[in-house]
């Protein structure tokens, strides 16, 4: 959130406060911000921000398929190896505690620290067999397999700026459009930064626009060399109903992958 500078002096004044309305420019950044979060969250990305950076707001994080690139789960799964019911996320309590006497090979369920049949004790000299309710198979810790067969993964890291902005106003008439603000000292040279403009509408809705720095040199074309933008005088302004040149980035969170 490099930009307060700028948006609270002219331009940022003719930005007439709807219903997101009486967030200040700070807080309608921050705003921006959390939204974003959450929609990456929603698309499998654990979100962090970064202690301090002027450049990168969010940094996202995670784990996929090695194979096909689908989301993975690292946590492993309370698995029936028998019947292959998963108990790991509401059946925990369905888990059936059977106990097995190391020595005269008893069956217990539930707590038992002395055998009654042979007169063993100590909770070492039982094992413990997780069962099945279902088909009394035995229930384990899986590690997570990708639905295509592979049992590798990878870990993917992303850094993103979070550009946000409401419908412009002027004198209380809409002038339908939004307004994003990119500096030449933004287009960090790296293939995991990208930028995620969060527009929101005159219903409060969100609009999410992804590109890596790279499509937006290409978007912006010879603009780029424009001596305003050089001048960190140039703002994008585009249309509120269409997004104009930009349209080709809405909604586009696989572009992250
Ligand atoms: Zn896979
Ligand atoms: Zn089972
Ligand atoms: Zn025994």
């Amino acid at each position: 959130m490099p930009e307060e500078e700028n948006e609270e002096t002219e331009e940022g004044i003719e930005i007439q406060y709807k219903k997101t309305g009486d967030l200040n420019v700070k807080h309608f950044s921050r705003y921006g911000e959390f939204l974003v979060s959450f929609e990456l969250s929603k698309h499998g990305w654990n979100v962090y921000n970064p202690m301090y950076d002027e450049y990168i707001d969010i940094i996202a994080h995670k784990y996929s398929c090695a194979k096909c690139g689908k989301n993975w789960e690292i946590t492993p799964s309370l698995i029936c190896i028998k019947c292959k019911k998963d108990f790991s996320k509401t059946q925990k309590s369905k888990i059936i505690p059977v106990k097995i006497c190391n020595k005269c090979k008893k069956k217990y369920i539930g707590n038992i620290t002395k055998c009654k049949k042979c007169g063993n004790s100590g909770s070492e000299n039982f094992t413990n067999i997780p069962t099945c309710d279902k088909c009394k198979g035995e229930v384990k810790l899986i590690n997570f397999v990708c639905p295509c067969g592979s049992e590798e993964y990878k870990t993917k890291f992303r850094t993103i700026q979070v550009k946000s902005s409401r419908v412009e106003y002027k004198e209380g008439k809409s002038k339908n459009t939004y307004a994003i603000d990119h500096k030449p000292r933004d287009m960090i040279n790296c293939e995991h930064h990208f930028f995620v403009w969060c527009l929101i509408d005159d219903d409060d809705k969100p609009h999410f626009l992804i590109m890596s720095v790279q499509d937006f040199i290409d978007t912006m074309g010879s603009s780029m060399k424009g001596t305003s933008f050089l001048k960190d005088q140039d703002r994008q302004h585009f249309s509120s109903v269409n997004f104009g040149k930009w349209a080709k980035f809405v909604n586009r969170f696989d572009l992250l992958e």
